[in-house]
């Protein structure tokens, strides 16, 4: 009988844009299911990381994993900034606490994301595995899964022992990684595998528009990685795209390269990824089109024209989920059969819900805009409620009000930031796709997933305001504070291999 192998498991993530006015604060974290523990934690995330590695470390004998009470993403999604400082220390406070009372442990396994920014903590994955190691031991491994666009250096592997992050935009292998970290620590407290890690920053920024994973040359970059791992044994490759709405110091591409006590492969290997992509440069940033809010309003009138539909308007820098550009021009160049979801607008959600409205009644009223100058003006939008929805995956629990206007168009109004990334959310939102030619959402790339390499869209326009507001590619407008863009390209002319 081999000695039974015990596993802390922790959770605490989030992709912090911190030029958003909003703090993600302490309360965020807290509504019902969250935080979790105990099998609730270890079942929250079926097809995702935790899901996994709660599957593969159970496919072990002698393996008992332990659910440590932790915040799951907080409701605001991604449309909250900075977490704050408070928040931050509660709740690691609460799992080392945990981690002491309910120890001893073999390993830890940290289900983060890497571009969670903290006020006051540089590198708040990091921080954490310190403190989880500070409790475990020197002799514990400790292992985490990644979001491809979290903002990493060494810092976390200096303190755990292996991360596994995510390679496909959108983010396909989660479940994968999530099932090679359980693996990972399971070989490693068992003596089968010795981590040995190298990173390397490659002094590249991009914003996250440009990084889907289903073109060349973000395509190559994965497949690379995939070759490296196909042809050597426990090499595990990491490449962290990066999150430049996080005004942090280790932000930009980074590679992380795993190895079982092989340093010279892991050497030769991350110095292959990072000139690989170095050399790619110039073409990694230039992978897409992107069109003016009008333009796209003319090629979507087109595209339905020519039955090209479909057609997928995705307001890519919209960061606060107000913003009302394209709604403006739908709304003046009278588009017909059009679903726009969503507009972010909390304080006409509440005063629908509070007048204890029904289906069919009217509906007249200004909707979204004001949050700050990236979202604009808000948009009186007269017709009827046509039904209350509830958004899913992350948004799940939000009250959406459905509102038809004009010739078949519906508007969702939703408390928080939304960024539909599959049709199904929409469906389960009561909306039949049939009834639309155009969906306008606000997402990047995620909503890659549902509605391009899936198949349902023909059409695909990427769409920004003209100024370069907080979403923009062009990160120039942006003010940092943390970070010095001229240490990177395409912003300065950094010399690599430094
Ligand atoms: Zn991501």
């Amino acid at each position: 009988m081999p000695h039974l192998i015990r596993i802390a498991v922790l959770h605490f993530s989030h992709e912090t844009v911190t030029f958003l006015p909003n703090d993600t604060e302490l309360g965020d974290f807290i509504y019902p299911g969250s935080p979790a523990s105990g099998e609730a934690l270890l079942g929250f995330d079926p097809r995702g990381y935790m899901g996994g590695f709660v599957k593969m470390a159970r496919e072990f004998t002698g393996v008992d994993l332990v659910g440590i009470e932790s915040p799951l993403w907080p409701k605001t999604g991604t449309g909250s900034g900075w977490v704050t400082n408070e928040a931050f220390e509660i709740f690691t406070g609460k799992m080392i606490a945990q981690l002491r009372e309910l120890g001893p442990f073999d390993g830890a396994y940290l289900c983060v994301h890497g571009a969670m920014a903290v006020r006051g903590v540089a590198r708040p994955e990091a921080e954490l595995a310190k403190r989880v190691r500070a409790v475990l031991g020197p002799k514990a491994f400790i292992a985490g899964t990644f979001d491809p666009h979290g903002n990493e250096d060494e810092q976390f592997l200096v303190h755990a022992d292996m991360g596994f992050t995510v390679k496909y935009f959108p983010h396909y292998d989660c479940y994968l990684q999530g099932e090679r970290a359980a693996r990972g620590l399971v070989r490693a407290i068992r003596g089968d595998y010795a981590p040995t890690t190298v990173t390397v920053k490659v002094p590249i920024i991009s914003p996250t528009v440009v990084q889907w994973t289903g073109a060349s040359p973000w395509s190559d970059l994965v497949q690379r990685a995939l070759t490296w791992e196909a042809r050597e044994p426990d090499v595990f490759v990491n490449v962290f795209f990066g999150f430049p709405w996080s005004d942090v110091p280790d932000a930009g591409m980074t590679i992380q390269v795993l190895t079982n006590a092989n340093p010279t492969l892991a050497r030769r290997v991350a110095d292959d990824m990072a000139g690989f992509a170095w050399r790619k440069r110039e073409a990694l940033l230039n992978t897409i089109t992107i069109h003016s809010v009008a333009d796209s309003v003319t090629l979507a009138q087109k595209a339905v024209a020519e039955a090209k539909s479909p057609v997928v308007l995705a307001d890519y820098s919209d960061r606060s989920g107000a913003a009302t550009f394209i709604l403006r021009e739908i709304v003046d160049r009278g588009l017909s059969r059009t679903l726009i979801a969503t507009i972010t607008d909390a304080e006409a959600v509440a005063t629908v819900m509070e007048s204890g409205a029904k289906i069919g009644d009217a509906f007249d009223r200004e909707i979204g805009g004001r949050i700050d100058p990236s979202a604009g003006a808000p948009v009186r939008i007269q017709g009827r409620i046509l039904g209350f929805g509830t958004g899913t995956d992350r948004s799940s629990g939000q009250a959406w009000v459905h509102v038809g206007f004009g010739d078949g168009n519906v508007v969702i109004i939703s408390p928080f930031l939304v960024q539909i990334q599959e049709t199904y959310s929409l469906v389960a939102a009561g909306l039949a796709l049939e009834d639309f030619d155009v969906f306008v959402i606000k997402s990047r790339a995620h909503f890659r997933r549902g509605f391009d390499d899936s198949g349902f869209a023909p059409t695909i326009l990427l769409v920004e305001p003209p100024e370069p507001f907080m979403g923009t590619v062009r990160l120039d407008a942006l003010t940092y504070e943390n970070l010095d863009l001229a240490a990177f390209y395409p912003y300065g002319n950094p010399a690599f291999p430094a």
